[in-house]
């Protein structure tokens, strides 16, 4: 079975080919914006499109997928952020961008094939604006913004249906659109932006005088540079859906004259506590606050993982207590199962989950459905190859270390011993003993360790 996977353009589930001749699945997500930490919305995103890469490669083969995820490192936030701090642009989104790998690195992402920065691709984004100005899709307004026409490109909307949605008159685009006081019509958008004092030194030369590039036009720049005119899919979560990818999709087609991507993808919001994360009500979690409070970043891409990526998921920390667990339990699963052994297709089922419009919900239902089974028809290497596809790193779920009672020790070592010699109701039952105690023991192949459970 081909991967599927839902089209926010097409509105039906499709499959996942490479076009082009090479074979080579070509794939753009868009990246985050470094001025400060990612939350965990975003990162719901990342960890998404980390699953669908994984997928993708053992379905077409590790050098037969290109994915590229950009970094936006040039906008009003990033040059807000700089001029605040009093710190060159470049420190600022450096800095930033750190922390994001390294995010990345814990929550086990693979690094895209391709990083590209916006400011590391000025030369190709004023060359496409030059296209679309040459073409008549642009216009330079009076102050030396460029900006797209949109009446000038009849399929726009096709991805967002925004025509009949959102550019009625009186509504909230007007608002959105309030920082180009310039422009011809309200719904056309800035490719390129006149050099303002607040930009500070943060300007590049181009045909239409000094500015630096809109915030749309370098995803399309740095799409056609690293993977051409014609993309396989192009993902991103639903908020970039309208207006970034619409004004892409607009911005490519005129300038290359043909399709922009074969397939839209695009994962719902994250909610915590059943609301939508926001400053004021102080829900924006990052890793690090999860970490603080005693979690592993493995728990939070399990939790991330637990809801269909086309539906909103209500992140809780009682989902992160569940997913420890759940972690917990695949764990002491591996460490009972046996190193070598014919390799057998167990674990089908989480892939056919996974290639039906990555079902990752119902992936992990089946994990535990086969776990449960205990069949005699597991074995490392398949269970590994589904850990594999989920991003699921086993030895990366111990949250910080704290001190072990003694008392805590020596049950501990009793339950160790009693599963040693497969005594598993005496192990099950001293297993409570410890959960009253307020620990968990996490087995291991060789050994265990103790978390505190938490409250
Ligand atoms: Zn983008």
């Amino acid at each position: 079975m081909a991967i599927q996977l839902f089209d926010s353009l097409k509105r039906e589930i499709r499959s996942l080919q490479p076009s082009q001749p090479d074979g080579v699945f070509r794939f753009y997500n868009c990246g985050p914006t470094v001025y400060a930490p990612a939350h965990i919305g975003n990162f719901r995103a990342f960890v998404i499109n980390d699953v669908l890469r994984r997928l993708l490669e053992l379905e077409f083969g590790a050098g037969k997928v290109k994915h590229v995820r950009n970094l936006t490192d040039v906008d009003d936030k990033t040059i807000k952020r700089a001029r605040d701090e009093g710190r060159p642009l470049a420190a600022v989104t450096r800095e930033w961008t750190d922390k994001f790998h390294a995010d990345c690195v814990a929550l086990n992402c693979l690094p895209p094939h391709v990083e590209p920065t916006a400011t590391g691709h000025i030369p190709e984004q004023v060359d496409m604006i030059d296209v679309l100005m040459k073409k008549g899709n642009a216009y330079r307004a009076a102050d030396g913004s460029v900006y797209f026409k949109v009446s000038s490109f009849d399929d726009y909307g096709r991805l967002s249906r925004v025509k009949e949605r959102e550019l009625q008159p009186g509504n909230a685009l007007k608002a959105a659109a309030a920082d180009a006081d310039e422009k011809e019509d309200v719904s056309d958008f800035a490719l390129w932006k006149a050099h303002k004092d607040e930009d500070g030194d943060n300007s590049w030369d181009s045909p239409w005088g000094r500015g630096r590039p809109g915030w749309h036009i370098e995803c399309s720049a740095m799409s056609k540079k690293h993977l051409g005119e014609t993309i396989d899919l192009h993902t991103g979560g639903v908020d970039l859906l309208f207006p970034h990818h619409e004004n892409e999709i607009a911005q490519s087609e005129c300038c290359n004259g043909r399709t922009f991507a074969l397939h839209w993808f695009h994962n719902e919001h994250l909610l915590v506590d059943g609301k939508k994360m926001s400053k004021s009500l102080g829900n924006m979690y990052t890793l690090d606050d999860l970490v603080a409070k005693g979690f592993s970043p493995m728990a939070l891409r399990y939790a991330l993982l637990s809801g269909h990526p086309r539906k909103q998921l209500n992140f809780t920390l009682d989902s992160l207590h569940a997913a420890e667990s759940a972690l917990a339990t695949l764990h002491g699963f591996r460490s009972s199962l046996p190193a070598s052994g014919i390799v057998h297709d167990a674990f089908a089922s989480v892939f056919t989950a996974l290639k039906d419009d990555l079902n990752t919900p119902a992936a992990l239902g089946a994990l535990f459905t086969i776990i449960n089974r205990r069949s005699g028809e597991v074995d490392l290497a398949s269970f590994d190859q589904a850990m594999f596809a989920l991003g699921l790193d086993l030895e990366k779920t111990t949250a910080p270390k704290s001190e072990v009672p003694a008392a805590v020790q020596a049950i501990a070592e009793k339950r160790w011993a009693a599963k040693q010699a497969k005594d598993f109701a005496t192990a099950d039952a001293l297993r409570k003993d410890l959960a009253a105690t307020g620990w968990s023991m996490l087995d291991r192949k060789d050994g265990y360790s103790l978390e505190p459970l938490k409250k």
